[in-house]
Parts: structure tokens; sequence; C-alpha cells
């Protein structure tokens, strides 16, 4: 029996679901991410380790484990000497190993409705199989997605553990800001009640130092992507560049890691044979699935369109500065392009395909997502005046159970006909 279907077999083990040991899912982590994973640069690699190595801490110190969402404040979370963990990874890794629809069809079995976001009723069903660590608290954000407000509270629930959560405005002026900025302080102070223990004299400033670093380097990233050979594929950027966001953001590994990325980046920059040939230049909105597919290859690899840069990693911020630390927090929350109005969103794009010289758009349009799939129409039509060919590519990010190879390869094939022709 090979691995995953050992793993496979353990995590169905019946009638007992809590048998299952929590180290099973340690052990996807574990596979999913080091070196014996497949991997595709040495930055990746270096990725992978520092990813692992958190996992490692994450599952065996669990007084000091910590679940968040995508871009909540986890600078705080370190500053607090804790780990943060992002639960929406979870489904990336059940989807890896093909396990994502077992625990889907259990959430359908409980009577979840199948129009909530997958990636969140995964790893509400992972918690529910006891498979996590228990945490000391749980820290999530409207901020790109206010799905969070519900899957947070209900694991929160399952574990006894409170549920930090912080919303972001609508708006960005200077109430906006202050509003935001008493929360964060709040959190830090209900984080001080949690644990017991005070904030230490520094360790703000320290995890500031650390996420001002790896911001750093993330802006040099997005400015060697816009080469005129694309140094990376988008299938390794869109995700790994992602966890640096979401796990390592106010860590000496985020630092480490992104300047390592970097300087392999500029060494390809600066070798003839370290760059890739691209007959098209794609933009990438929002996720591409988790499971096994294929439409990455087809399109990169095969067709030669290659993603140059997606959306997920075009943010850029202002330095934190630890001399106001919570108004400074907070502006770097509410100038995200997903806060506010969908105009905010529409102009990163537009302003991106200039950027990037991008020859088409493509929006993975996820099942169950209203934060991205609710502006698509919007977005295709202020894509195409620009006189840029848009693919709304629809299906599921975790869910393998709809994915049907030829359909993607149909419309892929027919997209890359508009592009060579406009
Ligand atoms: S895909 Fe959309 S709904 Fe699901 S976790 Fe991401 S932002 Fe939230």
């Amino acid at each position: 029996m090979g691995f995953k279907q050992r793993i496979k077999a353990i995590l169905q083990e019946k009638p007992c679901p809590k048998k299952i040991h929590r180290g099973a899912l340690l052990a996807m982590v574990q596979k999913s991410l080091t070196p014996a994973s497949r991997l595709h640069s040495r930055a990746h690699k270096k990725l992978s380790v520092h990813g692992y190595n958190h996992a490692q801490k994450f599952f065996r110190d669990a007084g000091r484990s910590v679940f968040s969402s995508l871009f909540a404040p986890i600078e705080i979370v370190y500053a607090h000497n804790h780990y943060p963990f992002m639960l929406e990874s979870l489904g990336g890794v059940a989807a890896n190993f093909d396990l994502a629809s077992d625990f889907l069809t259990d959430m359908e079995r409980r009577w979840y409705t199948t129009d909530f976001c997958s990636v969140h009723r995964t790893f509400i069903s992972i918690a529910h199989h006891n498979l996590l660590p228990t945490p000391r608290f749980l820290l999530s954000t409207s901020l790109a997605c206010d799905g969070n407000l519900k899957s947070f509270a209900e694991v929160g629930q399952f574990f006894g553990r409170p549920h930090l959560y912080i919303n972001v405005p609508f708006g960005r002026d200077r109430e906006a800001r202050s509003y935001l900025a008493r929360q964060l302080k709040d959190t830090s102070a209900r984080i001080e009640e949690i644990t017991g223990k005070r904030l230490r004299a520094g360790a703000l400033e320290q995890a500031f130092h650390y996420a001002n670093r790896t911001s750093s380097a993330l802006r040099e990233i997005a400015e060697l992507r816009k080469n005129p050979n694309p140094l990376i594929y988008g299938e390794e950027g869109i995700t790994s560049l992602l966890l640096l966001w979401g796990l390592f953001m106010g860590s000496r590994s985020g630092a480490v890691v992104a300047e390592f990325y970097r300087d392999e980046l500029l060494k390809r920059s600066e070798a003839p044979s370290g760059k890739i040939d691209a007959r098209k230049r794609i933009l990438w909105l929002h996720l591409r699935p988790f499971y096994a597919n294929s439409i990455m290859h087809i399109l990169e690899r095969e067709l030669g369109a290659v993603v140059v840069v997606d959306e997920c990693n075009l943010e850029v911020f202002p330095e934190l500065d630890p001399g106001r630390p919570w108004e400074s927090l907070a502006e770097k929350m509410v100038i995200h392009s997903w806060t506010g109005p969908v105009e905010n969103r529409v102009r990163k794009i537009r302003r991106s395909i200039e950027e990037y010289h991008i020859d088409g758009v493509v929006h993975f349009s996820h099942w169950g997502c209203r934060q991205s799939n609710g502006a698509v129409r919007i977005i295709r039509d202020a894509v195409q005046e620009l006189g840029i060919p848009f693919l709304d590519l629809d299906g599921d990010l975790v869910d393998s159970r709809n994915y049907a190879d030829g359909q993607y390869r149909t419309r892929l094939e027919g997209f890359m006909e508009v592009m060579e022709g406009s």
C-alpha cells in the first residue's frame, strides 16, 4: 500500500474516527512540504523545510498553537511567542492527498450546505475528526473572506477555545483606520488575558522587523516577476509565496525564506539559462486547485502561456512602524485590495496588466467563494475594455469530484487561440 493509501486508510478507519491519531495529519504535511515532495526551486525547498519545522512546532507544542486565517495580523501572534497556523492551508493539504472529498462527504452527511466554501468545510471536518491539536486561541479576520466568522467560530466552539475576530471596515479613511487600530490593540490585550503573559518589551518591534524584511523581499520579487522572460512558473508562485503571507509574516523564517526566494530569482534574471520562454503572459486571479490536476501543466508547459504574476501575491504594503504599531498594522489591512468596494480590486488588476505586460487574464472562480466570484462580471468587463482576453475558469479548489480534465483542456486551448488572434 502506498503512502497516500495508508494515510487514507487510517483516516477512514471506521467506526470510531476518534481513533485517528493526529500524527497522521502531520505526516501528510511532512510529505507535502519536505524535500521528498515534488520541488520546483531551491527556494521552494527552503520554504518547505521551514514550513515543515513550523508545522512540527504547531502540532507538538500545542500550548502555543494558534489557528489563524490568511491575512490575519499574525505579527501579533509571533510577538506573543505563539505559532500561527493558517487553517485554510489544511484544505490544500487534504486535497493534495485526494482526501478533501472524503471530508466534504462527511460534512454533507451532517447537512452542511454545499454553498459554503469547501476550504472551510474541509478544515471544519478535519477538526471534528480530532486531527488537530487544541489551540490556545483562534484569530481570524473579515479581510478577504467573510466565511471566517462562521467557520472559525465553529472550530473554536468544538475545542472550547476563544475565537478573536477582527472586523476590517469597508472604508479606508481615518475613522476606519482608528476603529481597526483599537481592535488590534484590544486583540493583543485579550491574548495577554488568555495566555496570562504580558507582551514582552521589544517583541512587537522584533515581529515588525521580520515582517518588514519579508514584505520588502516580496516587493522585490514582484518587481523581478516583471522580467520579459518569466523566472518562475505560476504553478509554484501562486501557492508557495502565499504561504509566506499566511504562515510566516512576522517570523524570522518569513524573512529568511522570502530573501532566499528573491536572491534565487535575481540570479535567474542574470543567467540566460534560468529563464522561461513564454508565448503569452498571464495574470492569474484568485487561487488554483490543490488536488492532482493538469490545468497549470496544460496552460504553462503545453500551451506556453505562463502565469507571470498572480493576484494574491501582488499586494504591496508600507513598512510597519513600531512607534505606532496598531495604526500601522491597521493601515496595512485597510489598503488590501480585497477590502472595500470591488473598484479597489479592479484598479489593481488594471495596473498589473500594464506593469506586467499581460496578454490574458484567467479568473479561477471557486464555487462557494462569494468574495472572488461576486465580482467576476465587473472584472471581466474592465479587463476586456483594455482589449485583453479574459477567461472565467470555474471549479473547486479542493474538491476534485467534479473535475474533468478534458473540459479544462478545451477551454484553455480556446483561450490560447483567442490570445493568439488578438
Ligand atoms: S476561497 Fe473564498 S470563501 Fe474560500 S477561504 Fe478563500 S476567500 Fe474564503
